[in-house]
Parts: C-alpha cells; structure tokens; sequence
C-alpha cells in the first residue's frame, strides 16, 4: 500500500500544477499518468499556446509541462507514476492503478484530485470505422509525437479551436487538408486560427456536414451536404471530395469515471460537455475527499486547468492542515485569475456552464 498526504490522478497541466501547491505546502505528493511522459495534452501540442502570460500563452505546449515540473521534480515529497493507469476506486479511499500493463498498485491518499481531462466526441455516419477515419487528437499525436503523417489529403471535420490548429499543423507537415468543413453557421474557434487557414487557402465551409465515407476497405474521399437550421441536408447540394483521411475534431468530453466512483454529485453541463462534478470555488467535490481540476471538471483551456489545478492543490494542503500562510489572499487571486480568462464574449459560455455546477458556499 502507498501511503501519502494528496494522490493526483492525471498529469496534464492541472495535475502538475496541482502537484506545485501540495509539494510547496509540505505534502507528500503522488501523481499517476496513464502516459509515458507527463504533459497531457500538452505533449503533442507544437503551436505557441493562447492564454495568459503567468499560464505560459507564447510559449509552445510541448516545452510547459517542463516548465511546470521544472520545480518539483527532483523534491522528496514529489513521486510520479507513469504508464499507470486509475482504474479503482472503493470506499475505504483505496485507489487501484495498472501499473505499466503489469501490476496493480494500492494507493491510499488523504485527499485526492481528479484532472484526468478530456476524451474526444465522434459522430455517426456510415463509414465512419474505416481506417482512415481519426479524432482530432489522434492525429496530432501521429503527427506530432511519433512523427508519422496520417495521410496525403485530410478532410477536416470541426471548425472549433483543435479542427483550426490541427488543420494548419497538418498544412506545416506537409499534407493536404481538402477543406474545413462545419455544421455551425459560424466558426467556433478564435479568429486568429481561422484567418491562418483562410490565408493557406484552405476553405472553410460552414453549415456544411459529413453524410458518409467512400471506400471499401479504407477511406478514398467523403461525401459532405450543406445542412439547414435543424442540421438537415439541403437537396441537391451532396458533393463528393476527394481525402484519404478524415479527421473528426468535434469536440471533447470531461472523463469523468473517477468522479462517478466517488459518488461525487454530478450535472450535465452542456457548455461545459457533458456530465461535470457539483463542486465549490475551493475545487472540492460533495465528496469532502476529493477535488477536481482542468477538462475533467469542464472543457476549457490550459491556461484555467492551471490555475483550477493551484487552487485545487492549496485547497487539499489546506484540508489536511499545512500551514499555508497568506492561503486566503492567494485563493482570492487565483479565483480573481480565473475570472479574468473566462472574460468577454468567448467566456461568454464557461461562465453559464459553470454558474450550473459551482456552489457560492463552501462545501
Ligand atoms: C489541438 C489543441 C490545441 C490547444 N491549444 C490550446 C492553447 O493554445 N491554449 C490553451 O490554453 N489550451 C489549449 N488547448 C486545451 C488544453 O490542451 C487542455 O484544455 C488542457 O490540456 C487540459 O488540461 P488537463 O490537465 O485538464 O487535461 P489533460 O491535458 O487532458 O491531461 C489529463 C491527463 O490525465 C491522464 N489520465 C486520464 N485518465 C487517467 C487515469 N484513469 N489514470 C491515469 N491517468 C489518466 C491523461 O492521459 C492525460 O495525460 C488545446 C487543446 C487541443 C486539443
């Protein structure tokens, strides 16, 4: 049995910066990532990240999780765990993980925090299991961390954040990208994104869907409709383009199993993508044990999965009583962070999904 003050389940940016505050605040500190290198998202991402400077916007998502362990690696307090994956979780608060495929290890934390993130939606279309058909994801990690190429000629489902950056990184490897195409009357992805792939000559085409695949054993082209305001296909606008990968990027869904195991309260939260935990401004759950942070508790960003990681982290040092001076000044500046990302019309959503799930008083 493996004994310790706080257990961190995911090692993407809100499990690192968890990890920062509970080793900071004295803790002894676990973290598990089914992974074989921490990171996360952040290990395919080659781009320069949006944001906020004090969460790393400018610096490329491939070099922060670096920079998130830069200060705890080498500390006693701090032990990681990769290729293992969580997989129990039972009353007593005993966790058990698959450790490297091979053995089951048994953790018992005081506190435990879920940043498990996120998994990627797909959609139903007729051939949409033909090899050759991948999620946004998917691609990115053949691209960008094995450095193979999916394909010759993508079609890009998805006109959100990741269709728009995956789109321009298959562009940067050298492969075709036919069109973006999106069932939105508009583009959902920042401005920016899009007038990168605009201006590369990619089309994008809005209120436009996928109907099915062309091919036998492998995917040899696509056949998409532009689709009215009920997402019907319009007649006679079926087209066939030519692609021999399709590349599905429409959108993510908290993972939330974990959550579930500890009878955390859950709510489905549109806006935020599915089922996400009721929890309060501390991060905690209605399970008093356990706290949640990043995409597991709601698709957003890095930039805010690092700060919910902080201050889930102060708040789980906390808890079990480190002596954290000046914790409520700092909590009061990350929440006052927090509102500062989700500010404006694009955090327009995150604000009305969250005000669903966070509880004003504390849990
Ligand atoms: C193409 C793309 C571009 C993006 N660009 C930006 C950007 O420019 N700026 C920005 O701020 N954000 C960006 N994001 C979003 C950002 O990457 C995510 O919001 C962020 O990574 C979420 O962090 P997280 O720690 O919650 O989850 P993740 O990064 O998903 O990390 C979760 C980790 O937990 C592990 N895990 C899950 N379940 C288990 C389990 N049972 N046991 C052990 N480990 C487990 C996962 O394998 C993963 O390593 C982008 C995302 C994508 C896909």
């Amino acid at each position: 049995m493996r004994e310790c003050d706080v257990l961190i389940i995911g090692g993407g940016p809100a499990g690192l910066a968890a990890a920062n505050e509970t080793v900071k605040a004295g803790c002894k500190t676990i973290l598990l990532d089914d992974a074989f290198k921490p990171g996360g998202q952040l290990v395919k991402q080659t781009h320069k990240f949006f944001g906020s400077e004090m969460e790393y916007a400018g610096v490329r998502g491939i070099w922060i999780a670096d920079k998130l362990l830069e200060n705890i690696k080498d500390n006693p307090l701090f032990k990681t765990y990769l290729r293992t994956t969580a997989c129990g979780l039972y009353e007593d608060g005993i966790i058990t993980a698959l450790f490297e495929d091979s053995e089951y290890l048994k953790f018992k934390p005081k506190k435990l925090i879920i940043a498990t993130g996120a998994l990627e939606k797909t959609i139903p279309f007729p051939g949409n299991d033909l090899p050759g058909v991948y999620g946004a994801g998917a691609v990115q990690t053949l691209m960008n961390v094995y450095g193979v190429m999916p394909g010759n000629r993508g079609l890009m489902v998805g006109a959100g954040n990741i269709g728009l950056i995956v789109s321009y990184q298959l562009r940067q490897a050298g492969v075709d990208v036919t069109a973006v195409i999106e069932g939105m009357d508009h583009v959902g992805g920042y401005w920016v994104h899009a007038s990168k792939i605009a201006r590369l000559g990619i089309p994008i085409r809005t209120q436009t869907t996928i109907l099915r695949t062309l091919g036998e054993n492998r995917v040899t082209g696509a056949v998409v409709a532009q689709i009215d305001d009920n997402w019907q296909p319009l007649p006679d606008t079926e087209e066939h383009l030519e692609c021999d990968f399709i590349c599905l990027a429409v959108g993510l869904l908290p993972l939330v199993e974990l959550l579930h195991l500890a009878e955390c309260k859950m709510r489905y939260v549109s806006e935020l993508g599915g089922d996400v935990p009721i929890r309060d401004w501390n991060m905690r759950t209605t399970n008093p044990d356990v706290y949640v942070a990043g995409d597991a508790g709601g698709i957003e960003e890095a930039s805010s999965a690092i700060v919910e990681g902080a201050i889930a982290g102060i708040s789980a040092a906390k808890a079990i009583g480190a002596d954290l001076k000046g914790y409520e000044t700092r909590k009061a500046k990350l929440i006052a962070e927090l509102g500062e990302l989700r500010c404006g019309p694009v955090g327009d959503h995150i604000r009305c999904g969250l005000a669903e799930c966070t509880l004003e008083e504390e849990l």
